[in-house]
């Protein structure tokens, strides 16, 4: 059976607390069964995303260790900065002070560079384990290896492309990395993730491939 991992984000106006724990509640029910009906085993990960902050988002943080308890539920995430303003950045530590759980980290589009940095500087300060920074692409890649952390790939129309995912694995020998689609209501491909596993393969790093297609992502989530 297909394992897959499912993330909370901000697919609709999060305007309350109730907006996201329906939010949650579809992705720990609704999106487990349909996967489920499908031949698809979904995993989920759930977390305030930092478009989704609203004024009542202290009241969702409260609920959030209910939701987590939930047995498909692997890791905490998206979470994030997006503009870093001082809320953004209080519920962030908070989630990532979340123990046990691996956490997925959101990086924006705009202003990349400077709010990795800002991502970076928190989750060393936090001291947090195992983690995803996210949608990182050639522009970033320098500073997110400085982070030692695993290296998410959005390989999706608007993020990285098949090609760029594949130059950066093969010129990061070290690195950890994780492919992801990030399969949403954006445009997205969902088979951009065997298509970088397939190039990769074909360029003669089949075990590359592997690791950053499967494997850590196994290790990771589903210890
Ligand atoms: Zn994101």
């Amino acid at each position: 059976m297909t394992d897959v991992l499912t993330l909370a984000h901000d697919p609709m106006r999060m305007s309350t607390s109730d907006v996201l724990a329906d939010h949650f509640h579809k992705l720990v029910n609704g999106e487990v069964r349909r996967g489920a009906e499908n031949g698809v085993n979904v995993h989920v990960g759930l977390g305030v995303h930092p478009r989704s902050i609203n004024d009542q988002v202290d009241t969702t943080l409260e609920l959030l260790p209910d939701f987590v308890a939930h047995p498909a539920v692997v890791a905490i995430g998206e979470i994030g900065l997006e503009t870093c303003t001082t809320v953004e950045e209080q519920v962030f530590r908070t989630q990532l002070e979340i123990d046990y759980y691996p956490k997925v980290i959101h990086t924006p589009r705009r202003a990349k560079r400077e709010v990795l940095e800002r991502i970076i500087a928190i989750v060393d300060d936090v001291g947090a384990k195992d983690v995803v920074i996210d949608h990182i692409d050639p522009s970033t890649i320098d500073v997110a290896l400085e982070a030692g952390t695993y290296i998410g790939i959005t390989v999706q129309p608007g993020k990285a492309s098949v090609r760029e995912a594949v130059g950066m694995i093969i010129g990061c020998p070290d690195a950890k990395f994780v492919v992801n689609s990030d399969l949403s209501s954006q445009r997205s491909d969902c088979l951009s993730v065997a298509r970088v596993l397939r190039a990769l393969t074909v360029e003669g790093y089949a075990d590359r491939a592997q690791k950053a297609c499967v494997q850590n992502g196994r290790d990771l989530f589903l210890r």
